[in-house]
């Protein structure tokens, strides 16, 4: 039983002023595995007020500087690789395969953030003026539970590239992967008051930092609810907002696809991190005409697609978080059902032989239509909707009628005929023909699936203002 005690201010590991414990679990067993200490308003006002000390300094760095002091964070955090995969498994479920990938991604997200600072022309000249890209000031990072260290890292890196000092308020469930961060930040020996980390609840430390004076720039990834709620808070001060929420992203299958290679992609860009991605495939949109060879191919698909304990290597999806987020999904397999789609394979409860554990059985629903409650709302687990269309125009339509346009999969025998398709679907980011991931290009949402882009340099000029200097002669 692990209990974390301390938040990390000012370059140091503190006891919070706030005194509610709350319990980590592990969700493949329901047990308790620790308690961590979460820290209230005064915690977070204490945190800003140390990134606000330490930014004059900050921002005055080197690109030098500040390119060797990401190196020690990426080479602090690549040590606690394997302490961090063991983290992310038992504090958050992923299986084996998963959390490996997410513990190497916090260390390379970091290299990213380095690679995009070393590259970057922080001054240009645009007719008669010098235009000099500064530092906006305080950066409140608040990140969700479904791939903590990686998004503390990434957020955090990019504002250091900046020249932006940061205050970070992590998801309440991840305390252990969290604390794991905070060590390795501690160890890279960055400058007091750069990196501010306050575990707390969202409502309490994370409104605290989306409303207060002393933060210019918010970056938050989570649900568009609350993703609304910090653009209102934010709008007081006139900050500026980096927003990744949600998403329901189709997944076009041609009608020239060959099934046999593609269903192995739409099954896995569905139930990717055991459906808690937001930029899941989650509607699965197919040919009229090839609907029962469609439904045929994802079943056998699926089947090969086991939910099950984490820890063994055959398991492709493991369990939801919390008992909450179970009982959420549960939630939308009922409504789904009284809806009026069929349950093509999976449904309500665990899987079978499975007693313990938050595991919901990969759900795929059929005969379904679009504007069900089920194709328009982000079920954050491994839940899929087939909708059937006629012909190419009315898949994209079917794909664009959404008020989320995170991503988007599009799948086809003529690669030339997916980009010609995915150029017309309203979303960030379109995969025509492959699932992999590309750190270099830009990363966010259209219409309510976000505002801004991470990644790159679109990323690092979200923590940047322009300020555009001419002089004259007398
Ligand atoms: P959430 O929105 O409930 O919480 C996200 C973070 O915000 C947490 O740290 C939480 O404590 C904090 N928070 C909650 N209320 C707050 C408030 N009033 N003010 C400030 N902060 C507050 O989301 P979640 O349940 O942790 O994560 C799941 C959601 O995140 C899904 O909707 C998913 O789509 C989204 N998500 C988006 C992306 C992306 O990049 N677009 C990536 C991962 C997850």
């Amino acid at each position: 039983m692990q209990r974390i005690e301390h938040i990390y201010i000012n370059g140091a590991f503190v006891t919070p002023h706030g005194s509610e414990w709350f319990d980590l679990f592990n969700p493949a067993t329901e047990e308790v595995i620790g308690q961590v200490r979460l820290g209230d308003a005064d915690d977070a006002r204490r945190a800003i007020a140390a990134a606000k000390a330490a930014f004059p300094a900050f921002s005055r760095t080197s690109r030098e500087q500040r390119l060797a002091m990401l190196q020690r964070m990426q080479a602090a955090m690549a040590a606690r690789e394997d302490e961090l995969f063991d983290a992310i498994v038992t504090e958050y479920g992923a299986p084996v395969s998963r959390a490996r990938w997410m513990a190497a991604y916090s260390h390379q997200v970091i290299g990213e953030a380095a690679a995009t600072l070393a590259e970057y022309a922080f001054e240009h000249s645009a007719g008669s003026a010098r235009v000099v890209m500064k530092p906006l000031g305080v950066a409140g990072l608040i990140t969700p539970w479904n791939s903590d260290a990686g998004f503390i890292c990434g957020k955090l890196a990019i504002a250091m590239a900046a020249g932006c000092t940061a205050v970070i308020k992590p998801s309440e469930m991840s305390a252990l992967q969290t604390q794991i961060v905070m060590e390795a930040l501690h160890e890279a020996d960055l400058p007091p008051g750069v990196a501010n980390i306050v575990n707390g609840r969202g409502d309490v430390v994370g409104a605290q930092i989306s409303a207060h004076p002393d933060v210019a720039k918010i970056s938050f990834t989570g649900s568009t609810a609350v993703g609304r709620a910090i653009l209102r808070s934010g709008a007081d001060t006139l900050k500026r907002v980096t927003l990744e929420l949600g998403g329901k992203s189709p997944t076009i299958v041609l009608d020239d696809a060959d099934l046999a290679t593609v269903m192995p992609l739409v099954v896995s860009a569905g139930f990717m991190n055991s459906g808690q991605a937001c930029i899941a495939g989650t509607r699965i949109l197919v040919p009229a005409s090839r609907l029962a060879e469609c439904e045929a191919a994802i079943v056998e698909q699926v089947r090969a697609t086991p939910s099950g304990n984490p820890r063994d290597p055959a398991t492709a999806i493991g369990p939801m978080v919390s008992a909450r987020q179970w009982q959420r999904v549960q939630g939308y397999i009922r409504r789904g059902i009284e809806e009026g789609a069929r349950v093509l394979i999976g449904g309500e409860g665990r899987p079978d032989g499975i007693t313990r554990g938050w595991l919901v059985k990969p759900t795929v629903f059929t005969d379904a239509r679009n504007d069900m409650t089920i194709a328009r709302e982000e079920i954050f687990g491994p839940v899929l909707t087939i909708i059937p269309y006629r012909d190419e125009a009315e898949a994209i339509a079917i794909a664009n009628d959404t008020s989320y346009g995170l991503h988007a999969y599009v799948l086809t025998g003529d690669s030339a005929r997916g980009a010609r398709v995915a150029a017309q679907i309203e979303a960030g980011r379109v995969l025509v023909n492959t699932l992999t991931h590309e750190p270099k290009a830009p990363f966010g949402g259209f219409k309510q699936s976000g505002i801004g882009r991470e990644n790159s340099h679109y990323g690092l000029e979200a923590y940047l203002e322009p300020q555009a200097i001419v002089v004259g002669q007398l």
